[in-house]
């Protein structure tokens, strides 16, 4: 078949551009992202001839090689996994299929820094290659497809892209990178080994690279061993070894793993590249046995919002890649957990609709979620705001979770709140059972904290003697809170209000009655009945002037009577003449408003 020119999808070009733009100051990241693609191909093999073992031909070791060309100035990486038929070439190098992208695009600054910063964390992907190439051919074919039917695909990585099809004898890919004048440092196996250790380590086959050994140059003039020689070189001696330690860090006992150890194969895994807040890395055995490794990144992600976004919970079966994105394994109000969970108890050809059924996921699932709960549960134990031992009882022991000292875990709590706090409410609608757990999580601002620093604990502690509820407004803003005139009687007598200003809290709290015994109570709902914080002379006035102004109200009812169900005489303003409040059970002013703006 002869040769067809396409066009890059518009989207592919805008990325193209920006990545060569903005990630030139960190080309390493082209290693990972290569690196990582040849170990999702060999991946997906193993997968796919679970069912069809015919799928290895003569193959069956699945490896990376990573090899250069002085002469000719190229880097190639190439694997022996799936491999890439002519219309995937096309489909998957030529566009981008990936949910999320145009929200990503959406987002991008022009400020080259702050962009650099999303595309780090959107995962940049192939397209990182043309930082240090201006054109990259790959050459490939399909697990299963017959040597006639290869592709070869070239592009300089300006606006389009040639395919065509060739013989290939061998499946899967070669990347061929046809290096820039000023990315010839690549042309080194010493630099390519070091790139490979940071980011690739934790690959867990093999990537191999050829073997380099000293050869002193020839004698100038032959047979006389004092006249000289020509300078030496290294040669390559056609010997392969893996230059990766291609152990799944998972599987290693904690204490033979460092700090920076953890702290890259997050990096490695999220795209982050920012080290995590924390993490947990724990083998679980009993009924169900599993192991996992757990981090809570320092920053929420651009798409973090997005109803779509993935899970970050890799699957593994005894050290075999299954699944990205299991959200089997993770509520989804802990989207933003990331990590690895290696199962020995399913079955390697799992789905994703077998692990919604499965009784062995839904362990590990509550068993995540309860590391999870742990860990951020010892983060704010540790949390200079908190007070200090707020243990949650009940709670499973937070003792063996891993990480730096507790000085380090200092001020992190409030640092992954301010990030991920509105998500982690979603949890009071969603699991019941952790409800309580999860409630003693939350800060709030208040009437006596401008920042979100106080838990209903701290509330609590802190209640006027007398007061019978915990009392909370919801508003748009902190300020529209705080000048809310509904507050103004507990300004008065001093009462600590909760301010309310996420999106989500007023749906939050309908999943939460009380803490621990005590009610919630919204001050713009219904009557508020103060209970025994009022004196028996205000309870006489509040009831003399309701009597008093009967004839007033009644008016006034009648004149509002399509508007307002009710008018009543209210205790709960001093400086202010009337403010709306909804009923006891009515919707809140702030979720119709809410409802109304998602256009319900
Ligand atoms: P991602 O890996 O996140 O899907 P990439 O831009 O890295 O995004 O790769 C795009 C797609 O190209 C991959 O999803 C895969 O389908 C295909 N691809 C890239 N490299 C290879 C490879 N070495 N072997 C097979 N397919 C590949
Ligand atoms: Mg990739």
């Amino acid at each position: 078949m002869s040769k067809q020119t396409l066009s890059f999808q518009a989207e592919v070009a805008q990325l193209l551009h920006l990545v060569t733009h903005s990630l030139y100051s960190n080309p390493d990241i082209f290693v990972r992202e290569l690196i990582s693609n040849a170990s999702d191909a060999c991946d997906k093999l193993r997968f796919e001839a679970l069912d069809k073992p015919a799928l290895y031909e003569d193959a069956p070791n699945l490896e990376v090689r990573v090899s250069f060309d002085k002469d000719a100035k190229t880097l190639t990486i190439a694997d022996n996994g799936i491999g890439m038929s002519e219309q995937e070439a096309i489909e998957h190098l030529g566009t981008i299929a990936k949910s999320g992208t145009k929200d990503f695009m959406g987002r991008l600054t022009g400020d080259q820094k702050q962009d650099a910063q999303l595309i780090g964390q959107f995962g940049v992907g192939f397209y990182s290659g043309f930082i240090v190439a201006d054109k990259i051919t790959v050459e490939s074919r399909r697990a299963g497809l017959p040597a006639s039917e290869g592709v070869r695909w070239v592009s300089t990585g300006t606006g389009d892209f040639q395919v065509e099809q060739i013989e290939r004898a061998q499946r899967g890919t070669s990347v061929i990178l046809h290096l820039k004048d000023d990315a010839e440092e690549y042309l080194n196996a010493w630099k390519l080994k070091s790139v490979i250790a940071k980011y690739s380590d934790h690959i867990s086959l093999p990537i191999l690279m050829e073997k380099e050994e000293w050869k002193d140059g020839e004698l100038i003039t032959p047979g006389d061993e004092a006249g000289g020689r020509q300078p030496g070189a290294m040669v390559k001696t056609g010997e392969w070894e893996a230059v990766n330690k291609a152990s799944a860090l998972w599987t290693r006992p904690k204490k033979d793993i460092t700090t920076e150890q953890y702290q890259d194969f997050y990096k490695a895994i999220s795209h982050d590249h920012e080290n995590p807040l924390t993490w947990a890395h724990n083998r679980v055995e009993g009924n169900t046995e599993y192991t996992q490794l757990l981090y809570i990144p320092a920053k929420a992600p651009f798409d973090l919002w997005n109803r779509d976004k993935k899970a970050g919970i890799k699957l593994y079966v005894k050290r075999v890649f299954i699944m990205d994105d299991a959200e089997a394994l993770m509520p989804s109000y802990l989207r933003f957990v990331k990590g690895v969970i290696d199962s020995s108890d399913l079955p390697l050809n799992v789905s994703r609709e077998l692990l919604q059924e499965s009784r062995d996921v839904r362990a590990i699932r509550e068993g995540s979620t309860k590391r999870v709960l742990s860990m951020l549960e010892d983060l704010a134990k540790h949390d200079k705001h908190d007070v200090p031992a707020a243990a949650a009882d009940g709670a499973e022991a937070v003792t063996d979770v891993v990480d730096a000292d507790d000085k380090a875990k200092e001020g992190k709590y409030s640092q992954f709140y301010a990030e991920f706090g509105a998500v982690l409410k979603e949890g009071l609608g969603e699991d019941f059972g952790n409800r309580e757990r999860l409630a003693k999580l939350l800060r709030f601002a208040s009437t006596s904290s401008d920042t979100a620093t106080v838990s209903f604990a701290d509330y609590k502690a802190r209640m006027k003697e007398g007061q019978e509820a915990i009392y909370y407004i919801t508003a748009d803003t902190l300020a529209a809170a705080k000048n809310s005139p509904q507050l103004e009687v507990f300004k008065k007598k001093g009462i600590e209000v909760l301010l309310m200003t996420d999106r989500v809290d007023e749906w939050a709290l309908n999943y939460l009655h009380d803490f621990d015994g005590t009610p919630l109570q919204s001050v713009a709902k219904g009557a508020v009945d103060l209970g025994k914080l009022q004196d028996e002379a205000e309870k006489k006035a509040a009831e003399e002037a309701a009597e008093a102004f009967k004839p007033l109200l009644a008016k006034l009812k009648d004149a509002l009577k399509d508007k307002a169900e009710d008018v009543r005489v209210t205790s709960r303003l001093v400086d202010s003449p009337a403010c709306l409040v909804v009923q006891d059970d009515g919707m809140s002013t702030q979720l119709a408003r809410m409802l109304k703006q998602a256009g319900q």
